[in-house]
């Protein structure tokens, strides 16, 4: 009888468990996400300054001094530029996790930081009660990784700054509960839009940025129907816009029959606390 009292009693408490996300900011300017759960807190991306990420964390209850750990998905500014600051500041206890061959790109100062764990891409590890698998995304990067996370039974896909979704990402995507994913231009706006060729080229390449013409593709062939969130991601300031992306999205969405729940994560603010 007692076996049963303690059964029903950790059955109930494991329903009362909230796993929380939020996307702090998304964009090139500045990238960064908290997942946690009541145990673990964890960023993914400090592309924010110290001040932004803490202001942008206050706004929704948490704090940087809280934070168990740090993980980059690659080294570029939008994604790093308030690591070597957080690296070094001694109230910031978070452990910073990044690929083996990225971490030697971070212009740490002086010394590495000590709190570094460099994983292989593809790697699996465990963070407090959060399993987190990594995998490479094609971007231009070093050794560029997207996270998929799993706690209390719930899985939250993170994948941006990506040229194109192949086949692996598509496998590490199934199933998500919540997914982030990059809807970073609109190809027409793209076109006639200010970039110099170059930079357009990169950009619309298979190790560039997802259109909303590839995100299209993935929610009409690939996205999950257990997928009850779906926050879009990295939209360009001067090739896209919030309307197109959520029309475009919508559509397929409404195309598929499914009943996900569409946001767009925004620059400038934090987005709502999805909990689960
Ligand atoms: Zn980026
Ligand atoms: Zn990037």
């Amino acid at each position: 009888m007692l076996f049963y009292g303690d059964w029903v009693y950790s059955e109930s408490s494991g329903r009362s468990t909230i796993v929380k996300f939020c996307v702090l900011a998304s964009g090139s300017s500045g990238n960064a996400a908290l997942l946690a759960t009541e145990n673990t807190r964890i960023l993914v991306d400090a592309g924010l300054s110290m001040r932004e990420l803490r202001k942008r964390l206050a706004s929704i209850g948490e704090s940087l001094e809280a934070i168990d750990a740090i993980l980059i998905t690659h080294e570029h500014s939008d994604h790093v530029a308030g690591l070597p600051v957080l690296a070094r500041n001694k109230e910031v206890r978070a452990v910073i996790y990044m690929t083996l061959l990225a971490a030697p790109a971070i212009d740490w100062g002086e010394t590495p930081p000590a709190r570094l764990e460099a994983f292989q891409a593809g790697a699996s590890f465990q963070i407090g009660d959060i399993e987190v698998q990594s995998f490479g995304i094609p971007h231009d990067a070093i050794d560029p990784v997207g996270y998929c996370f799993e706690a209390q039974g719930v899985r939250v896909g993170v994948a941006t700054d990506l040229g194109y979704v192949p086949e692996s990402i598509k496998f590490h995507l199934r199933r998500t509960d919540l997914l982030l994913l990059e809807a970073n231009h609109d190809l027409d706006m793209l076109k006639v839009g200010p970039y110099p060729w170059s930079v357009k080229q990169r950009v619309m390449s298979r190790v560039g940025h997802l259109s909303n013409l590839h995100m299209s593709d993935y929610l009409m062939q690939d996205l999950d129907s257990c997928t009850a969130n779906l926050i879009l991601g990295h939209l360009s300031e001067q090739n896209n816009h919030p309307a197109i992306v959520q029309m475009v999205a919508a559509e397929a969405i409404e195309r598929r029959g499914l009943e996900t729940r569409l946001s767009i994560a925004s620059q400038k603010a934090p987005s709502e606390v999805f909990q689960y």
